[in-house]
């Protein structure tokens, strides 16, 4: 990570889950026979996502989501697994939203929806770091998005 973007400060349960789960990343291996395959790349940080979906009926089946990059970015993918898994299409938009609203929301009441998720809230604070939190969503929007259009693979730059 380039030395120059500040390292939020979390409290001592949202850190643990945080650190948690960017070193025992879920749903990390990758799904063999994905309907599709989407990228995701944040250059501010450097971070790197790979999503993979299954789409049953229009509803995400199943995800994978592996990459690189700096423990925002990864704890963030990991956690949004077990929230999507099951979820309709209109379903995992609409808790990006607020996920992404929460993040330009330091201050606010965190939805409940999201779950473990609001231990993310503390980066809205930094706005540079806000990327690497929303880069595993936005990649998800975009391959979902491809999904409907008919598309196998999308690229997203955050
Ligand atoms: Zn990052």
């Amino acid at each position: 990570m380039p030395q120059s973007l500040p390292e939020p400060e979390f409290d001592q349960l949202y850190r643990e889950l945080i650190l948690d789960h960017y070193r025992n990343p879920r749903h990390r291996e990758p799904l063999a026979k994905p309907d599709v395959v989407a990228e995701g790349y944040n250059p501010l940080c450097g971070d790197e996502v790979e999503i993979r979906l299954s789409f049953d009926n229009g509803t995400v089946s199943d995800l994978s989501v592996d990459g690189r990059g700096c423990s925002i970015s990864q704890a963030s993918g990991s956690m949004l697994t077990d929230l999507v898994i099951g979820k309709r299409a209109d379903e995992v938009r609409s808790l990006s939203g607020l996920f992404t609203k929460m993040m330009t929301d330091p201050e606010g009441e965190p939805p409940e929806e999201l779950g473990d998720l609001e231990a993310f809230q503390g980066v809205a604070k930094f706005p540079v770091r806000v990327k690497c939190a929303t880069l595993a969503w936005h990649t998800l929007e975009d391959g979902i998005q491809q999904h409907d259009e008919g598309g196998h693979t999308a690229r997203h730059e955050e």
